[in-house]
């Protein structure tokens, strides 16, 4: 069997988040499961600072958007009107000869040009021919997009809608005995209550959106919001990915950041683009470097058919720009299908012109583990300098904002250090370190990515000085005990 592709930026990462607690596999005593993940102590402060950002920005802050949170279960029809059950499939193939099965787009195609039999393969989101053809082709197609080749022009001959598809092989073996694609539905499922016949069978949720859709009226009754408003929600979301990989980017089990906002319909476009701007300055408010993230509008082609426009935040990973988020005019589609599904009247009453209306929606759909992987990814530094690997993480989100360390551990250090702590923790997340070399404690600090140290040393006894390390410049000030909350306070704008 071919060996699966090493991707070595990753594997240091999986195994820093792993050393330092942030991410552990999933059951890993048993073996562990595949695409699941655990959070571990750094890892949940991250997470609680991640989604405490996105729900202050997009909720609290504002007078136009409320909250909830809506169950996991839910009936079943909620899943028919949404259109999961009929459509939320991928196209599946197994390998004839060496049994894997993958998603019909994983799998490396070779292309043809049925005028001048060119041929080009395409894997992993890369052309082989591109360098010799690299105008013809798009400049940073994904491996998602592999399919949109087909019936392109010919960038050999110049044929109109030349191009097909040759042949499929297997990304495992390589083999071309492949089966026909068959449709796999990739929501969870399971029953409610004792019997399990099929008329209990209901879905664990793969979006948190329909909880918001299908609460429509009870909020908009309960909350006296006038439109245009917009409902939030984090929650997890479960879904039977095929292919899965590269980390916490796609796994089986994941939280949504949603807001769903809804709009008179002629509003619309000006709402989505307020939201696509919105939504990517805040993925570089949390200290994301804008050169690696950019927007990516939907073609026409790839929009859902109810859709008027949908653009992606997208991340350049080292397995290529993928998608962060998707930004996306809804129009009607959910609340209508709702309506005709349910038979209740999901309207709203505008006042101005006396009638009631079905809004229209502008979803934002993020990925909590998505942004963390990102902000992870981003925040990676191997300062070869220095001979320590750090991560940069902004002070709004660093699990840890200070650690207090006393230099040796004698001489009343540890007692000052010690009350330094306790003072600081009721101000921010504060670490008290004792344990190993001055060195070492600040190596493992700078791989948590706490962005300030406090040092009390013998200066400290003399003077009441301690030292302040920043995490990133190494620069050391010294500053009295006294103005360590002030100082810090402001350095992390808190
Ligand atoms: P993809 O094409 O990458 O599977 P999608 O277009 O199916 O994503 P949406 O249904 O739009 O994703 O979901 C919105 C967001 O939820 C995504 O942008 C992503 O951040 C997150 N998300 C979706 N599926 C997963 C998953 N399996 N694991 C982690 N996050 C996910």
């Amino acid at each position: 069997m071919a060996k699966p592709k090493r991707n070595p930026q990753m594997e240091k990462l999986v195994s820093l988040t792993k050393r330092r607690g942030f991410i552990f596999q999933s059951s890993e005593i048993y073996g562990g499961l595949n695409s699941c993940w655990d959070y571990g102590p750094l890892g949940v402060e991250l997470k609680r600072n991640v989604k405490n950002l996105w729900w202050h920005n997009i909720v609290t802050s504002r007078e136009d958007v409320v909250g909830m949170d809506a169950g996991i279960l839910m009936h079943p029809r909620v899943w028919e009107a949404s259109g999961h059950v009929a459509n939320f499939h991928d196209p599946l193939i197994d390998c004839k000869t060496c049994k894997a099965r993958f998603r019909q787009d994983k799998a490396p195609t070779l292309f043809h040009c049925q005028n001048c039999d060119f041929q080009f393969k395409v894997a992993d989101g890369k052309i082989s021919t591109k360098d010799e053809f690299a105008k013809h082709f798009a400049d940073d197609l994904l491996a998602e997009e592999t399919e949109s080749y087909i019936g392109g022009d010919c960038p050999h001959c110049g044929a109109a809608k030349s191009i097909q598809i040759q042949k499929r092989m297997c990304p495992n073996c390589g083999g071309s005995d492949l089966s026909e694609a068959k449709q796999f539905n990739l929501m969870f499922k399971t029953h409610f209550g004792p019997s399990e016949d099929s008329a209990s069978q209901i879905y664990l949720r793969p979006e948190t959106a329909q909880g918001i859709f299908v609460n429509f009226d009870n909020v908009a009754a309960t909350a006296r919001v006038k439109l245009p408003f917009g409902i939030g929600q984090i929650g997890k979301a479960f879904r039977n990915e095929i292919t899965t990989g590269n980390f916490i980017f796609r796994s089986r089990e994941f939280e949504q950041m949603e807001l769903e906002f809804f709009v008179k319909k002629e509003e619309s476009q000006k709402w989505y683009e307020y939201w696509v701007e919105q939504r990517f300055q805040w993925y570089q408010s949390t200290g994301i470097r804008p050169e690696n993230l950019r927007l990516r509008e939907h073609r026409a082609d790839e929009l859902a058919h109810y859709a008027r426009a949908c653009t992606d935040v997208e991340y350049r990973f080292a397995f290529g720009w993928s998608e962060l988020e998707g930004i996306a005019d809804r129009q009607t589609f959910d609340l209508d299908q709702h309506i005709q599904h349910s038979g209740k009247k999901l309207t709203y009453f505008d006042q101005e012109n006396n009638q009631h209306i079905v809004p229209a929606v502008v979803e934002s759909s993020a990925g909590v583990d998505r942004s963390i992987l990102t902000i992870l990814t981003d925040a990676y530094w191997d300062d070869e300098e220095h001979k320590r690997v750090v991560l940069r993480l902004s002070p709004k989100v660093a699990p840890i904002k200070v650690a207090v360390l006393p230099l040796v551990n004698r001489d009343g250090m540890p007692e000052i250090a010690r009350r330094i702590f306790e003072d600081l923790q009721k101000h921010m997340a504060a670490f008290f370190d004792m344990g190993g070399s001055i060195g070492r404690r600040y190596r493992r600090q700078d791989e948590a990515g706490t962005p300030y140290g406090i040092t009390v040393d013998s200066q400290t006894l003399e003077d009441g000085t301690v030292t302040l390390r920043d995490r990133d410049t190494l620069e050391q000030v010294r500053i009295s005990k006294d103005q360590i909350v002030t100082t810090l306070q402001h350095k992390l704008a808190l």
